[in-house]
């Protein structure tokens, strides 16, 4: 078998990997690069074959919706195949709603969906997605099966959200059998470590700041679908969850198609915003989620500055960056703080992971740090490949 990182050895993002063996060759990922101070758009991928050219590509799979991993399959050309997650499918389809999205969304309206632990069979590979906890809900890794050969990408993944108990245990049973590569996302090799708050801690939080402010303004990512049903169950009884349409359409497509699977997805209680909800939101209180815009900032000001606190529940590096406007949007109420947890796993899990999986190979991708994974993993295991480097294994 041969992989080949198009892109994300040495940067988070952008993301594109290729497994080939002699008969058939898939893709897993098309990212567009995070925006960076030094180069705001993302280079267009290429690969040939894939985005151009002639040359045959069995299939592209996607772990999860988040652009870094999706927004160049608008590049992909339109005969080849490309699989994802059921809910994946749904959400993106919501989202794209821009003109510049069209092309974007006209492929993904197109793509075939997969089911968890269901295999998938492209020529002489058989790749198998599982399950994974990401602030991305419906996120997967694949275990990729060849020539007697046995890879798994894990796609971005942590431990410390509501489902990241299930993946260790899923390790001692279908990963049990020896792997050859672990291609493993390094988020937070390069960023702070120490334990992570959980999900569970954060809701916790969010209880406490109710009870203490009546106006509660939560400003998270729209597609965090857990966090914004966490905080939703966390509103006590006579107050209100206020969402967007958008964010309310988001929510009833998590509870038709997970609400079986956990009380978490089902039965949300929410209202969207409108003025003539006032004077009964300023009596009783609320949890609204909140965008950084001219419109929330308006609403944010008809109530009392003193009883109020927005939560920045999104990553820092997006408010310290420069040009960022979410600093002065914070300045909207009379106080914040921040109520985050990373969608990443912490470098303790990523070390206990190898440990557990024991692989032969472990190839850093989606890490600003590579070289730093050597804190954590045998430096004899570590394959540390350049972007379009192909690997034989
Ligand atoms: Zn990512
Ligand atoms: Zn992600």
């Amino acid at each position: 078998m041969q992989i080949t990182i198009h892109r994300g050895t040495c940067q988070i993002g952008g993301l594109a990997v290729e497994i080939r063996t002699a008969n058939t060759r898939i893709i897993i990922d098309m990212g567009e690069e995070l925006p960076s101070e030094h180069k705001p758009f993302s280079t267009p991928l290429s690969i040939p074959g894939v985005t151009c050219g002639r040359g045959a590509c069995a299939a592209v799979l996607l772990t999860h919706y988040h652009g870094d991993h999706c927004g160049q399959l608008k590049n992909l050309r339109k005969e080849i195949p490309l699989y994802m997650g059921r809910l994946t499918k749904e959400v993106l389809l919501a989202s794209l709603t821009r003109k510049e999205d069209f092309p974007l969304k006209t492929r993904v309206a197109q793509a075939l969906t997969f089911l968890p632990a269901q295999p998938l069979v492209f020529g002489d590979i058989t790749v198998t997605p599982f399950w994974v906890d990401h602030s991305a809900c419906d996120s997967y890794m694949f275990l990729v099966e060849a020539e007697g050969k046995r890879i798994l990408h894990t796609g971005d993944f942590r431990l410390h959200g509501f489902r990241g108990k299930a993946l260790p245990r899923f390790i001692q049973g279908r990963l049990k059998q020896p792997l050859d590569a672990l291609i493993l996302e390094g988020t937070s090799l390069s960023r702070s470590d120490g334990t992570p708050v959980t999900e569970r801690q954060l809701q916790q939080a969010a209880k406490s700041y109710m009870k203490q402010y009546p106006y509660v303004f939560v400003l998270a990512a729209s597609t965090q679908l857990e966090r914004m049903c966490a905080l939703a169950k966390a509103v006590p009884a006579g107050k209100y969850f206020i969402c967007d349409e958008y964010q309310s359409r988001l929510l009833d497509l998590l509870q038709q198609q997970w609400g079986a699977l956990s009380p978490l997805y089902r039965n949300i209680k929410k209202v969207v915003y409108g003025k003539n909800l006032q004077h009964r939101l300023e009596e009783r209180g609320f949890l609204m989620m909140v965008r950084d815009n001219r419109n929330f900032r308006a609403i944010i000001r008809r109530f009392d500055p003193a009883r109020s606190v927005i939560l920045y529940s999104m990553w820092d590096g997006y408010r310290t960056r420069p040009g960022s406007s979410l600093g002065r949007f914070l300045q909207s109420a009379g106080r914040w703080a921040p109520l985050h947890t990373s969608g990443h796993a912490s470098r303790q899990d990523l070390k206990k992971m190898i440990e557990q999986l024991n692989p032969a190979y472990v190839l850093p991708v989606h890490t600003e740090a590579p070289q730093a994974l050597k804190i954590i993993c045998p430096i004899e295991k570590i394959k540390w490949l350049k972007d379009g480097e192909a690997w034989v294994l």
